[in-house]
């Protein structure tokens, strides 16, 4: 009996060492990036405690929880999701899946928003995450605290949260992991003499559906994906809509009567909108699909030596961590991307950088590569806004995360799909989306059917 009690005495005390040994991470939001965050932390337990999901709104799902109010929730804070009723995705759902989680077979490959909802509570249903997440917890500071030792400067993390209640709680963490999105903080460009408009002013943030609109003139300003996608769905329910834009011309005519414009540069004193080729006219809305500002306001950049301005953080290494602060990981900075399988991958890295699997190099080193990559950006003649888009980089990045990160990389038909749909999308904007997919293999793809229209 002593030797059983000996034993059982010896084992607990193993499981404790090894519990002392476990990380505590912290996630920021359980949109799909925290979820993918705490999945991949919970299939650890030999390296990780079960990480404490902070999450603002009381249900998972971030960007894909639709929800048909705007402006604030009950305590105040702005609503978060920018989602509208009739957003199809953009991407097939082949593409967009992560990895090690593909959506059910039976749904089309370009899903209404409620269904990639669907995908995500079943993701956090399969892999047990509900019970580590704090609902309707609002992460207020995000605060590094570092200590000399023998063993050279540790740094863990002091998380302050405020729930439902008001009360407010500090709890420390080894690590950080920042999911909380980018698209929700809208961008609003200056422009001179706007307080002369006489009719409404919105961002895309605050569109929820187009019969509002119908029969109204409609000047949407800025063509990135909303703004093209909304210019349809307007242009479907017989809004008269001018899409005014940057770029050169569209590569493909627009259906509906849309027209083109050079972009918005002014308001002139009758409330007319000027655009910059000199042209001029009168608008009942002006809609700006004109993007979100990044946005942390419970981190002190200079805390971390970071510098955040509307379109760019910096330095990041690997597009991932502050260089002072390796155990910060801001997961889906970039843009243009496929962002279910980027998460996928900046998540098994940086839980590898965790591990210590994956060598750092100095701090110094990795202070140089970030610098380095945004100068040979701006010697491309890309824009600070444009820093953070990675397009066609997305692959090799992605590539060189699971090379060092030791996992295994992206299938290639991910790509090739992506690249495929990217080239539909151009050439047939309004029906892009009723073409269905079907993966063969990791490398190849075919297509289910082909509507008449195409
Ligand atoms: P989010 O989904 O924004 O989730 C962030 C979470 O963090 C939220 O739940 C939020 O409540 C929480 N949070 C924020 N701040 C705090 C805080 N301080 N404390 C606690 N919690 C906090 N991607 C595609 O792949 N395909 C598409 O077709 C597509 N269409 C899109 C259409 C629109 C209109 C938009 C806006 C985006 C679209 N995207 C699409 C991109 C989409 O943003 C990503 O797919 C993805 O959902 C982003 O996930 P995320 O977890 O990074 O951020």
């Amino acid at each position: 009996l002593r030797e059983i009690i000996i034993g059982l005495l010896a084992v607990s005390a193993a499981q404790r060492t090894a519990k002392m040994r476990q990380l505590q991470v912290a996630v920021v939001g359980a949109g799909a990036a925290g979820l993918c965050a705490a999945r991949h932390i919970l299939a650890r337990p030999d390296t990780f405690a079960p990480p404490v999901v902070y999450e603002l709104t009381e249900h998972v799902g971030g960007t894909w929880f639709y929800e048909e109010r705007t402006g604030n929730y009950e305590n105040g804070l702005p609503i978060h999701s920018s989602m509208y009723k009739n957003l199809r995705t953009n991407l097939p759902k082949e593409v967009m899946m992560f990895p090690d989680f593909p959506f059910d077979s039976e749904l089309p490959s370009f899903l209404p928003h409620k269904e990639v909802q669907r995908y995500l509570e079943r993701y956090c249903q399969c892999h047990l995450i509900t019970p580590h997440i704090r609902f309707s917890t609002v992460v207020e500071e995000v605060r590094p605290v570092t200590e000399e030792t023998e063993r050279g400067v540790i740094s863990t993390w002091e998380v302050t949260s405020r729930d439902k209640s008001g009360s407010q709680n500090t709890k420390t963490f080894d690590s950080v992991f920042i999911c909380s999105g980018h698209y929700s903080d809208p961008y609003i460009p200056s422009i001179p003499g706007i307080e002369h408009f006489k009719g409404r002013v919105i961002h895309s943030h605050s569109y929820r559906h187009s019969e509002p609109f119908s029969g109204q003139s409609v000047v949407v300003l800025g063509a990135g994906a909303s703004g093209l996608d909304i210019s349809l769905e307007l242009g479907r329910s017989s809004a008269k809509v001018t899409l005014s834009h940057a770029k050169p011309t569209l590569p493909f005519p627009l259906p509906y009567g849309i027209q083109q414009a050079a972009p918005v540069v002014e308001v002139l004193a009758d409330g007319s909108l000027r655009f910059q080729d000199g042209a001029i006219t009168q608008a009942q809305i002006l809609l700006l699909c004109t993007g979100y500002k990044f946005s942390y306001p419970f981190l002190t950049p200079a805390q971390l030596g970071l510098e955040i301005h509307d379109h760019l953080v910096t330095p990041l290494y690997k597009f991932l961590m502050p260089p002072a602060f390796p155990s910060l990981f801001i997961i889906g900075i970039c843009k243009i991307i496929c962002p279910f399988p980027q998460f996928h991958c900046q998540t098994l890295f940086s839980l590898a950088v965790l591990e210590g699997s994956v060598t750092l190099p100095s701090q110094a080193e990795m202070e140089e590569e970030a610098v380095k990559e945004m100068e040979s950006k701006v010697e491309r003649g890309v824009k600070p806004q444009h820093m953070l888009k990675l397009d066609k980089d997305q692959w090799s990045y992605a590539q060189t995360l699971a090379q060092n990160g030791k996992f295994p990389p992206l299938p290639p038909v991910t790509q090739s799909l992506y690249e495929e749909v990217g080239r539909q999308r151009q050439v047939h904007p309004e029906n892009y989306k009723q073409i269905n997919y079907r993966l063969v293999s990791d490398t190849q793809w075919e297509q289910q059917d082909r509507p008449a229209a195409i």
